[in-house]
């Protein structure tokens, strides 16, 4: 039997390496983009898109898309993306493999829950920060794909969300860059480690398969939480539309209840309304309270 960790992963980056794969690749998604009902192309159409004229040389190139990449569409002669080559041209037009254009620093019209300090937003190196001058807030990593053609305040909701949805994967104990085994901990830090006196605890999982490491503030586990999710609305707040940057309580450190087994308190307030989360050693939510009740 073969599976995906089986696979030769040299030949997705051999693909991508070749000018000609890759223009076949993305001219299939071009027409599926255009035309989502029928995203066919024949040889000559295809050929004519991507402009190589020997015609004996791309068939090579085609042939070794051919089955893993590319195949036939139904009855037709026409060509269109498996779900891998979808993956892979995906992943070149997001800009996975190269290095965007720096943005900002720009003001951000929120302060930092730490310290106070004013927050400032930049994109470097592939990574979008969110940061007051002591370097406290928000970072995560944006290929050049999510960037280009955006707003920079147009970045940040969508850094924002991303980070959401990969914590939500980190906390269901699934790494969110390969979908391998991550098993979800809350560790202890020693006092120098800590990036403020209050951070305490840090959530991080690492990912049995490929080695990537998400590691947030333990507040960010619950964001998504339906009780917290339920207190804004009450109050007429999407959390959805605040970013994490923006919510005090992911900011606070929790409440350390318990040490063996562990058990760490989440305290978010809207108004005179408060609910308090608990978790265990895994981010799991073993606790809700609501008050006033
Ligand atoms: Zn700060
Ligand atoms: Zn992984």
């Amino acid at each position: 039997m073969s599976g995906v960790a089986d696979a030769d992963p040299t030949e997705a980056f051999e693909i991508v390496d070749d000018g000609t794969r890759v223009a076949i690749l993305r001219a299939l998604a071009e027409r599926r983009a255009e035309h989502p009902r029928d995203p066919a192309l024949s040889f000559s159409e295809l050929r004519k898109r991507v402009g190589t004229r020997d015609s004996g040389r791309f068939n090579y190139h085609l042939d070794r898309l051919r089955g893993r990449f590319v195949e036939k569409h139904g009855e037709s002669d026409g060509y269109v993306l498996t779900p891998s080559g979808q993956k892979v041209v995906s992943a070149v037009l997001a800009g996975a493999y190269e290095r965007g254009e720096d943005r900002g620093p720009m003001e951000v019209d929120a302060d930092c829950f730490v310290c106070g300090a004013p927050l400032s937003a930049e994109y470097v190196d592939g990574m979008v920060r969110v940061t007051c001058e002591h370097g406290h807030g928000f970072r995560d990593t944006a290929p050049p794909g999510a960037v280009e053609d955006r707003r920079m305040e147009e970045v940040l909701m969508l850094a924002d969300r991303v980070a959401r949805q990969e914590i939500e994967l980190a906390v269901e104990g699934v790494c969110p860059e390969c979908f391998g085994p991550a098993p979800p901990s809350i560790v202890s830090l020693d006092e120098d480690e800590r990036p403020h006196e209050d951070t305490t605890h840090l959530f991080v999982s690492v990912c049995e398969r490929c080695g990537m490491t998400s590691a947030t503030l333990v507040g960010c586990c619950v964001v998504r939480h339906p009780a917290v999710v339920s207190l804004y609305y009450e109050h007429g707040i999407d959390v959805r539309e605040r970013p994490v940057w923006e919510l005090g309580f992911v900011a606070e450190g929790p409440v350390v209840e318990g040490e063996d087994p562990l058990r760490l308190r989440v305290d978010v307030a809207v108004g005179d309304d408060a609910v308090a989360l608990t978790l265990d050693g895994t981010a799991t939510v073993v606790d809700v309270e609501r008050s006033p009740a």
